[in-house]
């Protein structure tokens, strides 16, 4: 093997210059390799027997007070504690942003507090904060502008979808009232009439009152469709009154209204329907105006507890074989369903059938 030698031998200073300051334990940071350097060429004799004098174990002090001295390496140092304090600020800064992502305006104070209290510090490092901090503050705001818009869009957004679900809420209200009465109509009715049996203490607990006006086609025929109308909204009323407020009442058909009643038992659920019928019976029905009376205006009602039943068909079904006896037996009364009462003819006082 043929190797080429170089013509002149060039002496290797960097070398020397790390060994000498790896032989006197010093860090080889830029700052010492300048000082090492500038001792090896001589360039200063009184810097290199400064040096010499400081022994095999010089501190980082000692020779950073020599570097002062002769290169005024006092910036670089004062640079270099700046970036640990700009690294510490920003550290603490990066720790606070990740603390306070949701509560950015507070980060926003704690940014203005540090910014004002470097501006005190030396030109060449508050220059160096006020940058860093400048752009995070910058950052700072354009994510509170966003947020502000989100946060905004997105209430503009929840106040819309209120506004809907009232809308739809509405909807649905007057998709289960009966216009005339103001009580909940036949679809109403047949949800909650299925959901009796959706539980168990429903099925115990709860009593169904289907109520149909007497002779009302007399009325009608007697005094006008218009007096008919205003008759029907006053009965209602008149079953709202005589329940308890969390009672189901229902128009279910022409002159035919249903009561639901949770918690009930065949002598409450009988006692109310006493209460409804009588209420009416003794209601003066006088045109106050043309002095004609409509009167006496009665009902006729069959009750039906739901653990009588099967289902929501079953339970409606003997309310109305009970309803057809209370007709039967003369009208402007209440029956309870009980076994072997039977509907006897074919008509139903009910417009329900299936
Ligand atoms: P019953 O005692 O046997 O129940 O006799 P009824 O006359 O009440 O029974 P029927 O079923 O023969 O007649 C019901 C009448 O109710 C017929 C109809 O004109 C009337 N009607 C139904 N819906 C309305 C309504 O919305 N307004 C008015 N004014 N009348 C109505
Ligand atoms: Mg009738
Ligand atoms: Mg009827």
């Amino acid at each position: 093997m043929n190797m080429v030698q170089p013509k002149v031998q060039v002496p290797d200073i960097a070398a020397q210059v790390s060994y000498a300051m790896r032989q006197m334990g010093v860090a080889p940071i830029p700052r010492n390799y300048e000082l090492f350097y500038e001792a090896y060429i001589g360039s200063n004799p009184k810097l290199t027997k400064d040096l010499a004098s400081l022994g095999s174990r010089a501190t980082q002090e000692e020779l950073d007070a020599i570097g002062t001295q002769y290169f005024g390496h006092h910036q670089g140092s004062a640079v270099q504690g700046c970036h640990g304090r700009i690294v510490n600020e920003l550290q603490d800064l990066l720790s606070l942003l990740k603390d306070e992502q949701n509560a950015l305006e507070n980060y926003n104070r704690v940014l203005a507090e540090t910014h004002s209290r470097i501006t005190s510090k030396s030109a060449a490092s508050a220059d160096l904060l006020r940058n860093a901090i400048g752009v995070l503050s910058e950052a700072t705001d354009t994510t509170m502008a966003q947020g502000k818009v989100t946060v905004e869009g997105v209430e503009a957004k929840s106040r819309e979808m209120e506004d809907i679900r009232k809308e739809l809420d509405e909807y649905k209200r007057i998709a289960n009232t009966d216009s005339l009465t103001r009580l909940n109509n036949r679809r109403a009715f047949d949800d909650r009439i299925a959901a009796i049996y959706d539980s168990q203490r429903g099925r115990t607990t709860t009593a169904l009152i289907v109520c149909d006006i007497d002779h009302f086609k007399r009325i009608n025929d007697t005094f006008g469709h218009p007096v008919g109308d205003k008759i029907l909204a006053t009965v209602a009323n008149i079953i709202k009154t005589n329940v308890r407020r969390d009672a189901f009442v229902a128009r279910t058909g022409g002159e035919e209204f249903a009561v639901i009643l949770d918690l009930t038992t065949p002598e409450d659920v009988m006692m109310i329907a006493e209460r409804i019928r009588k209420s009416l019976e003794t209601t003066p029905f006088k045109n106050s105006r043309t002095g004609v009376n409509y009167g006496p205006v009665t009902l006729s009602l069959g009750v039906c507890m739901a653990d009588q039943t099967e289902d929501p068909h079953d339970l409606y079904l003997k309310s109305d074989i009970a309803l057809y006896c209370a007709k039967n037996a003369g009208r402007n009364r209440s029956l309870l369903f009980a076994d072997g009462m039977k509907k006897e003819a074919s008509k139903s006082w009910l417009l329900y059938r299936k």
